[in-house]
């Protein structure tokens, strides 16, 4: 029987934890669920079933998951939660982290008899929902497919390498969502100032080759509805930009257009707000050009 522990019930961690519950009731074994906010804790227990548990109680899990806004917070958790951790656990870190912090924690954490898996998400709060996310896997192939099964929230796993990598890729991935997203504002702003319908410019560059999923879905459904429903933090994709950076020059890589585009969100979650939905960096665009994309 497998104890299964899940901390960070946010946007991502609440619909996340629910799946891993039903697997974990499906197959007799506790689901354990931890949140700083106690309150969340409780509503999830109340609607999934699952056990609203102490930090000392959730270390002695089998799996232990984590979904926290940064590399950061886990470290804060994870210096809570050391002096209880039972030999064997192995921690999967769902958060979307930093490489060098994988690596860091992998080895404090060997010391203690414990694994830790690099496991960052993708397919944002619907794909959560769906239990459709991609996940990005950093560690040696031998842990990788003992947790594998276990992914319950899944539509797809891919072993991307050995720890930190599973960060990397995720880091990479969103500044070529923040790209796209900006090169589109950037655009639409554009053909707004010169009289053009930005709908009917859409339905344009979505049946031809500059289309993208920013072009596709989120600027059609937050940005011209002007609704910008929050569900992935301006901040956190600035954070996942600046993450990006990191990786190109820790390996001395050459790369201005994404160097820019992590100064562009770090201004725009300033100048627009961190809590601000991700698509909202686009209103930065619109002051830039006294012109509002719809
Ligand atoms: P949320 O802000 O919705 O949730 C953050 C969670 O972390 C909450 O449970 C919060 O607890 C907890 N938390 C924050 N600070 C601390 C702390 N110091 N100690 C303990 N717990 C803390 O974030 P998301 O769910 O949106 O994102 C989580 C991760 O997933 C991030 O790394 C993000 O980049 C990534 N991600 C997000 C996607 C999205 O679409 N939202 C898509 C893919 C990846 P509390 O309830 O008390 O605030």
């Amino acid at each position: 029987m497998t104890t299964t522990a899940f901390i960070g019930l946010g946007a991502m961690g609440f619909p996340m934890a629910a799946h891993l519950a039903r697997q974990a009731q499906q197959q007799g074994g506790p689901a354990l669920v931890w949140n700083r906010t106690p309150g969340k804790s409780e509503a999830h227990a109340a609607q999934y079933g699952t056990v609203g548990a102490s930090l000392p109680e959730i270390a002695q899990a089998d799996l232990l998951f984590t979904c926290l806004p940064t590399s950061a917070e886990v470290e804060e958790v994870m210096a809570q939660l050391t002096p209880h951790l039972k030999r064997g656990l192995i921690w999967v870190d769902c958060t979307s982290g930093h490489p060098d912090a994988a690596r860091r924690q992998r080895t404090q954490l060997a010391e203690r008899g414990v694994s830790f898996l690099d496991a960052p998400v993708s397919g944002g709060t619907g794909g959560a929902e769906a239990g459709t996310l991609t996940v990005m896997l950093g560690g040696p192939a031998g842990e990788v497919e003992a947790v594998r099964p276990h992914l319950a929230f899944a539509g797809k796993a891919v072993h991307v390498g050995d720890t930190g990598a599973g960060f990397a890729v995720k880091a990479i991935n969103n500044v070529l969502l923040a790209v796209n997203l900006w090169a589109a504002g950037e655009g639409l702003a554009a053909l707004a100032r010169h009289d053009v319908n930005v709908s009917a410019a859409l339905e344009v560059i979505n049946a031809s080759s500059g289309r993208s999923n920013a072009s596709q879905n989120l600027i059609p459904q937050r940005v011209v509805t002007r609704e910008f429903p929050c569900t992935f933090a301006l901040g956190l994709l600035a954070k996942d930009c600046g993450i990006a950076v990191d990786v190109v020059n820790g390996v001395g890589g050459s790369a201005p257009l994404l160097a820019q585009t992590a100064a562009l969100f770090r201004a725009a979650a300033t100048a627009i707000g961190a809590g601000a939905d991700h698509t909202a960096a686009l209103k930065l665009i619109e002051q830039m050009n006294a012109q509002e994309i719809k």
